[in-house]
């Protein structure tokens, strides 16, 4: 049944598709995407609400009995990006573009909805759909959290269509499934003098290149060569011309794990290794920002196995897809910790040609994964509700 209608509904999930790739918004001033979501809404008779000072929108769908409540969500930001594809639906707006399929989450879920809608009598429980704001950018769970939007569910199921998966398949392994993150500004002091006499100086160029190269090491040297550890310096501003001695450096950085033991410590080791390099150099450092990103995404082994059962429900069990976890955070990380709830990446990769990876000028996404996407999100809400009974 729900194929079926995942199959009746496609060709309006692809007209929504192509419209919101062609009007693609940045980060938390998704306007028009959440006018154009409420619309949707309106059209199946889902009441709404719109969460805090945000453009996130969280509609309820109760069915025919009472049960527990699960929580589907849809991501609905792009990137600043200027497309480079040329199709029909390239994005109208200079230098934004849908360039990690969030354009296909929102049609995917409002095509869950009108599934859900179609088998109401069917649903043991509540469906809350999640239009989510600024996933790109640490996401909305913080102002979800302060406005209660979280209260009152038992569970939920995200997914992202990634192009590394081919289409048709659907990748829900067990263990962590997305990067935490990290992120910190250390400042670097030193003393300005004449570029001709550096010792009448402390250069803070040279200070900090040393802290560059030395913070290499912590994955390298301290983190086990088991476990998983990332640290790039992305940014490194310092100086005012070629003939003065830097008196300051700022670096920028990003750090990734899987291991919440690996965030605990890595603020610790930063600061260690730059203070004593920078020391080393007669000049300071000083971590300025310490900001917790997003947790590791994990699956837990029965999560993975709903879901892994439900995949194979609608599609077979051919079109389980084994993948290792991918580096890029996510923030739907922060609802499965409180929560809990699964996550699974549907395949939305091209099988005949090259696919530009998720941020790229080029990506694109194979529409298929949207009836894909869309019978997911109904099925594992109705098998939710009916196990939880
Ligand atoms: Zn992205
Ligand atoms: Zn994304």
């Amino acid at each position: 049944m729900v194929l079926q209608l995942a199959e009746k509904y496609f060709p309006y999930m692809v007209e929504v598709r192509r419209h919101l790739h062609m009007h693609p918004e940045v980060s938390f001033k998704e306007y028009e995407t959440a006018k154009f979501i409420r619309g949707e809404l309106d059209r199946l008779n889902i009441p709404y609400v719109t969460v805090a000072d945000t453009t996130n929108i969280v509609a309820t769908i109760e069915g025919k009995t009472p049960g527990k409540t699960i929580l589907l969500r849809a991501d609905m930001d792009a990137l600043p990006v200027q497309e480079m594809n040329e199709c029909p639906y390239k994005s109208q707006v200079p230098d934004v573009m849908h360039a990690c399929g969030h354009d296909g989450h929102v049609a995917a879920l409002l095509g869950a909805a009108h599934i859900l809608c179609d088998m109401r009598d069917q649903l043991q429980g509540t469906v809350k759909l999640f239009f989510e704001s600024g996933e790109e950018f640490r996401g909305s769970y913080f102002k979800m959290e302060e406005a209660g939007a979280l209260e009152g569910i038992d569970h939920c199921f995200g997914i992202h269509i990634w192009v590394d998966v081919p289409v048709g398949k659907v990748s829900c392994d067990v263990g962590p499934r997305m990067a935490g993150t990290d992120l910190f500004t250390l400042k670097i002091t030193g003393k300005g003098a004449h570029a001709a006499a550096p010792n009448q100086g402390v250069d803070a160029v040279v200070a900090a290149s040393a802290i560059v190269m030395n913070l290499q090491t912590i994955v390298s040297r301290e983190i086990s060569p088991q476990d998983v550890g990332l640290v790039t310096i992305g940014k490194l501003t310092a100086g005012q011309r070629f003939n003065i001695i830097a008196e300051e450096a700022v670096l920028e950085g990003n750090l990734r794990y899987f291991d919440p033991r690996i965030h605990d410590n890595y603020e610790q080791m930063i600061s260690r290794i730059a203070e004593n390099t920078a020391a080393a150099f007669r000049a300071k450092s000083e971590m300025v920002l310490f900001g917790e990103g997003t947790p590791a995404v994990i699956n837990t082994p029965e999560n993975a196995a709903f879901g892994q059962a439900v995949t194979a429900k609608l599609f077979g069990e051919d079109a389980l897809y084994t993948m290792p976890p991918v580096m890029p955070g996510e923030d739907f990380a922060f609802y499965m910790e409180k929560l809990g709830g699964t996550f699974v990446f549907v395949g939305g990769g091209f099988p005949d040609r090259d696919n530009p990876p998720h941020h790229n000028n080029r990506f694109d996404i194979h529409e298929d994964s949207l009836k894909v996407a869309a019978a997911l999100h109904a099925q594992y809400a109705l098998d939710y509700l009916a196990a939880s009974k």
